[in-house]
């Protein structure tokens, strides 16, 4: 496992946690095909349901993510009323579905979303859907914008798991990918979804970054250890900026070498094992006593 991850993380790929991923989204998949897929499920398929907000407050230079910036809520009040829409069509169009074992709020930052489009989507799904008793209902956070409120509605909705956009604590770092957040920010952050109840948390962390150090990722990863998340993903910064043009405000020169690169995937992925956390696959990380840990060391883990 060792080579396999020294050989994932000196290269400068995209990373492919979604599925299916993005080359399967085209043109050929009309609605027609689509709605023959849903059609074709059974009650024995268990279901998840993904949705996507591609808005957020601000880009971050580093973003590989499908969003845009908006400081209005009318796009945002519109792309709800849409994303309602389209759960009443797929509910539609599964004829004899089976449960609903996972939601999934990605983006962008989903919590953008007002509270009360939050809620009510959230309620919508309840009445389309069967969802299963011990349903996973995650969403991906910015901790930037974790209101005590908003830690309060997440519950609310049902949502048990969050994760948290984190990359690296350093402030020199952070001005570098435009991320400023401060480890005060994040740790408030943290206890606010803890306060309301939501305790199974993932921190996302990332190499590979413009003025990275070992210095700075090691501290980054004792900062994240104090805050004790579950699980923590550790992902390669992929600089693509033909792809990705705002990935031009990202200082070329400032970006570590491919032998940097690896030290410091290595330097983090050591500290997490020695502070406890077991591997899971090339890129997560849990405690033990996470239900992904104890999936993995019973042999019932599956992407
Ligand atoms: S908050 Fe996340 S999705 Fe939004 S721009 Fe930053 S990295 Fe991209």
């Amino acid at each position: 496992m060792t080579d396999t991850f020294s050989s994932y993380a000196m290269r400068n790929v995209p990373r492919y946690t979604s599925y299916p991923t993005a080359p399967h989204f085209n043109a050929g998949v009309t609605d027609a095909i689509y709605s023959d897929w849903l059609g074709a499920l059974s009650p024995r398929d268990s279901l998840s349901l993904y949705l996507h907000v591609p808005y957020c407050r601000e880009m971050c230079h580093y973003c590989g993510c499908y969003t845009k910036a908006t400081r209005q809520e009318a796009p945002l009040l519109s792309y709800a009323k849409t994303l309602g829409q389209e759960l009443e069509l797929v509910a539609d169009h599964l004829k004899t579905p089976g449960q609903v074992r996972h939601i999934h709020w990605g983006g962008g930052t989903p919590s953008l979303l007002p509270e009360q489009s939050l809620l009510d989507l959230a309620g919508m799904m309840r009445v389309l859907f069967d969802l299963s008793p011990d349903i996973e209902h995650a969403i991906e956070l910015d901790p930037r914008y974790v209101s005590a409120s908003l830690a309060e509605t997440l519950v609310t909705m049902g949502v048990n798991r969050a994760s948290l956009g984190v990359q690296d604590f350093d402030p020199t770092v952070q001005v570098a990918i435009g991320r400023v957040q401060s480890y005060d920010l994040v740790k408030t952050a943290t206890e606010r979804l803890r306060h309301a109840g939501l305790a199974a948390l993932n921190f996302d962390l990332m190499y590979g970054l413009p003025e990275q150090s070992l210095e700075t990722i090691r501290d980054t990863v004792a900062r994240t250890v104090e805050l004790n998340p579950g699980r923590i993903a550790l992902f390669g910064y992929a600089h693509v900026p033909w792809m990705k043009k705002h990935q031009r405000l990202i200082d070329e020169s400032r970006l570590p070498s491919a032998a940097e690169r690896l030290a410091l995937a290595e330097a983090a992925r050591a500290d997490l094992l020695s502070a406890g956390y077991l591997a899971i696959g090339l890129d997560h990380f849990a405690r033990p006593d996470d239900s992904m840990a104890i999936a993995e060391q019973q042999g019932e883990l599956r992407r």
